[in-house]
């Protein structure tokens, strides 16, 4: 937070303050040449699995390259906590920094899920999002967020001085141990910041503070992915319930998820361009 309040303002002020803003990352070179054949194959999917995932719990998941799958709202408007690695390489995962840097605070249809460094490919691409909607509203708000981390028990103890065990970070590190029989102080080191799967967040106006509101989802509502390689998938349903009041406790109405995995015929994919690492050296200057 900013508190202007210390220094003086400087002679040249208006030398100083109100560049024209320049985006960082222009990405028109990111402009995505597989959309319109991932559109066209979504129409022939059929669906080969699906689990559900019990409130302020989560579960793992695996989808193959090539395939697709849904995060579907049952029952009642529930927010969920995504991580996503590459199956057989758990140290490349969901970079969600980059990932904002390059589209912004929300993402949807068209954009895709890069992974962290060395590695920045897209693991997965949005197909479809019955939220799309919502656009932003007069908060600045909108669904789908990489801007906020996880809830998790650290900044539960630090805020309230309670030991919660079932945020979503702790949610994610139990499914990687119970599932995936990964020790629990590896699991928690691997788990990353997320996507916030229909959570409706922004930053505030006058303090920029990260916000959420109640989540416009509803049952039946779903957000769709392409695997542009093997995926381990982990879901956690947020002890926030839809977020509109707060999280981190067992305060909130909280609701199942569903995930569910869809293949397709591959001639439907043919024409996709295949998803692959940075091509960068790794040199970084050292001859
Ligand atoms: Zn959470």
């Amino acid at each position: 937070m900013k508190i202007k309040r210390f220094s003086k303002k400087p002679f040249n002020l208006e030398d100083r303050i109100g560049a024209k803003p320049v985006v960082c990352y222009p990405n028109s070179n990111l402009k995505n040449d597989n959309l319109e054949v991932l559109l066209e194959a979504r129409k022939y999917l059929v669906k080969s699995n699906e689990i559900i995932i019990a409130p302020r719990d989560a579960k793992t998941f695996e989808v193959n390259n090539g395939n697709f799958f849904r995060i579907e709202s049952v029952e009642g408007p529930q927010v969920g906590d995504l991580n996503l690695f590459q199956l057989n390489n758990l140290e490349e995962k969901f970079y969600s920094g980059k990932t904002r840097a390059l589209y912004g605070t929300h993402i949807s249809v068209g954009d895709k899920m890069y992974s962290n460094l060395p590695y920045l490919r897209s693991l997965a691409t949005i197909t479809w999002d019955t939220l799309d909607w919502y656009g932003y509203d007069s908060d600045g708000g909108s669904v789908h967020d990489v801007i906020g981390t996880r809830c998790d028990p650290y900044t539960s103890k630090l805020l309230s001085g309670n030991d919660y065990h079932y945020c979503c970070h702790s949610n994610l590190t139990r499914a990687l141990v119970k599932e995936k029989n990964i020790d629990l102080k590896k699991a928690e080191q691997i788990v990353h910041d997320v996507l916030n799967v229909f959570m409706c967040t922004g930053f505030t106006n006058d303090t920029k503070q990260y916000f959420m509101k109640a989540s416009p989802v509803r049952p039946g509502d779903y957000l769709e992915f392409f695997a542009e390689t093997d995926l381990l998938g982990v879901l956690s349903a947020c002890p926030g319930g839809d977020c509109g009041s707060e999280h981190s406790s067992d305060a909130a109405k909280c609701y199942p998820l569903k995930v569910s995995i869809w293949s397709v015929d591959q001639k439907y994919l043919e024409k996709i361009k295949i998803s692959k690492t940075s091509s960068y050296n790794q040199n970084h200057g050292i001859d």
